[in-house]
């Protein structure tokens, strides 16, 4: 007796089919599974036997193989466990074969029968609709991500037996297929939770750069004494970067899926998210890897902010392993046994105090001493701060002044992000045809052509240059700088009055000599 069930195996977020083979013949009782099987997938069969034994539905001795093809492929996870129990139950003819034909079956058993959410059900889904494949039975908890795949009739099943009842013709009654999520009113939902700029009191310039940084995708560095508000800022950007399209939505929902993130009977994720892994953050956590190729905090950060707050106190080792991450917009991981490769295009936004204490350069306060001070900040040089477009400093802010009750005048985040997106609109014109998308991604060799500055213009920057012993790559970043403070306002040209601006946001040379 033989059965071939529809699976799907996982290489970080590609989707890959697998077909699960059973033979049951009556040669000597035993049971071996073949193919490159990770420990999970191993211990799959006794989840599988208890679980159906658990139900009532007991599995007679006899030779049974379980294949999972293709041989070669590392498979790991429990997302084998229902394909294999749906196998072994066609095997042993509890249901005709044509009623799991062309359907595709994943989720992990109990040991009571239930079946438990797997990893990775939207881009697997996304992918077997690509083939053809129309129906499919997963575990309930991800039924909802699943049912954003159009042509997809997808049935979210809680148990063994449920399974095996609609095999066995029950039909809609047994496991009725999820009904497609409705077109949310997106303005409506859309930044629920991300706090709101208007809610920031004081801290003008710091709140002008998050404005430029989400304009021009640049990386941004906030320097000050704790509490001036630093993480605070920070928490309002994802408010202010345009909302998701459809097609980022997909890509960033696929993420969350894959990391096993999406909260039970959640969809389509739509707005944009902010990660701020701890200091301590280890490797794996953070650009991803580990046992099971999950994606990082830079992956969960992608087409969103990615938060980095006491920059120094994080590991020269984590430092290094953002060098790829912002050179390529992605991240891939070698490891013996897979190799996987995420998306990691994010807005880096970084946040440290002065000095070990906070208080520098306030005297009064701060007792560190010079080597202590250039031993923190050498802590923050080489590849990061040399991607650090925008760096601002935040001045002390009197408590009263941030828990004021009086209303603000300052700008709300949907009024920021109407400036975010117009300037955005600009650069793709602008940049249509080329490789580029943002100001901030303009390779030296472009800056010329897209930062033309006239004569005066041009003079003035030099002056400036040779003032303030500029290096060729701050001269580049101003001007890529400039030229978002420029489409900011609609300019085509640059001005001086955007050169100023600019100048004004680079790495303090005092602090970083
Ligand atoms: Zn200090």
């Amino acid at each position: 007796m033989y059965s071939e069930i529809q699976t799907y195996a996982l290489q970080g977020l590609k989707a890959i089919p697998v077909r699960a083979e059973i033979d049951i013949s009556s040669g000597m009782p035993m049971v071996s599974m073949v193919g490159s099987l990770g420990s999970e997938v191993r211990e799959s069969r006794e989840r599988v036997w208890a679980a159906l034994r658990n139900v009532g539905l007991e599995v007679p001795a006899s030779h049974i193989t379980i294949n999972l093809s293709p041989a070669e492929l590392h498979k790991d996870g429990a997302a084998y466990d229902l394909p294999i129990a749906v196998g072994l139950l066609q095997a042993l003819e509890y249901f005709p074969p044509e009623a799991a034909e062309g359907m595709l079956f994943l989720g992990e058993l109990g040991l009571s029968g239930e079946i438990k959410p797997v990893r990775g059900t939207l881009p697997i889904l996304r992918d077997a609709a690509a083939r053809g494949i129309r129906e499919c039975i997963v575990p309930a908890q991800n039924a909802a991500e699943g049912s954003v795949v159009p042509e997809m009739k997808v049935r979210g099943a809680e148990d063994i037996l449920q399974v095996l009842h609609f095999l066995q013709g029950a039909g809609e009654e047994a496991i009725p297929a999820q009904a497609p999520p409705k077109e949310d009113d997106v303005a409506s939902t859309r930044h629920q939770g991300i706090p709101d700029f208007s809610e920031v009191r004081g801290q003008q310039i710091a709140k002008r750069a998050a404005l430029i940084s989400a304009a021009g995708f640049h990386s941004l560095l906030m320097t000050g004494p704790p509490g001036a508000g630093k993480s605070m800022l920070a928490k309002r950007m994802p408010g202010i970067l345009p909302p998701l399209g459809t097609d980022e939505a997909l890509e960033v929902t696929s993420i969350y899926s894959v990391a096993g993130k999406l909260s039970p009977g959640e969809s389509l994720i739509r707005e944009r998210r902010f990660q701020a892994p701890h200091h301590s953050v280890s490797r794996a956590a953070l650009i991803g890897g580990g046992r099971d190729a999950r994606p990082g905090a830079i992956t969960l950060a992608h087409r969103s902010v990615l938060f980095l707050d006491e920059l120094p106190e994080f590991s020269r080792d984590s430092i290094d392993a953002l060098r790829e991450p912002l050179e390529e917009h992605r991240i891939r991981i070698d490891r013996a046994a897979y190799s996987a490769e995420y998306p990691a295009d994010f807005l880096l936004v970084c946040a440290m105090n002065p000095c070990p204490c906070g208080y520098y350069p306030d005297r009064n306060r701060c007792k560190c001493t010079e080597p202590q001070l250039a031993r923190y900040l050498g802590k923050v040089s080489g590849p990061i701060l040399d991607r650090i477009d925008l760096c601002v400093e935040l001045k002390a802010v009197e408590l009263s002044e941030i828990t004021s009750k009086a209303p603000s005048s300052g700008e709300t985040s949907a009024q920021m992000r109407e400036k975010v997106i117009a300037a955005r609109q600009i650069q793709s014109d602008r940049y249509r045809g080329t490789p580029y998308r943002f100001n901030a991604e303009l390779p030296s060799t472009a800056i010329e052509r897209y930062c033309a500055l006239g004569d005066a213009e041009s003079a003035y920057l030099q002056t400036i240059y040779e003032k303030l012993g500029m290096s060729a790559r701050s001269y580049h970043r101003t001007l890529r700088v400039a030229r978002t403070i420029a489409d900011l306002e609609g300019s085509d040209l640059i001005t001086s009055a955007h050169l100023i601006e600019a100048v004004s946001y680079r790495p303090d040379r005092s602090y970083w000599r």
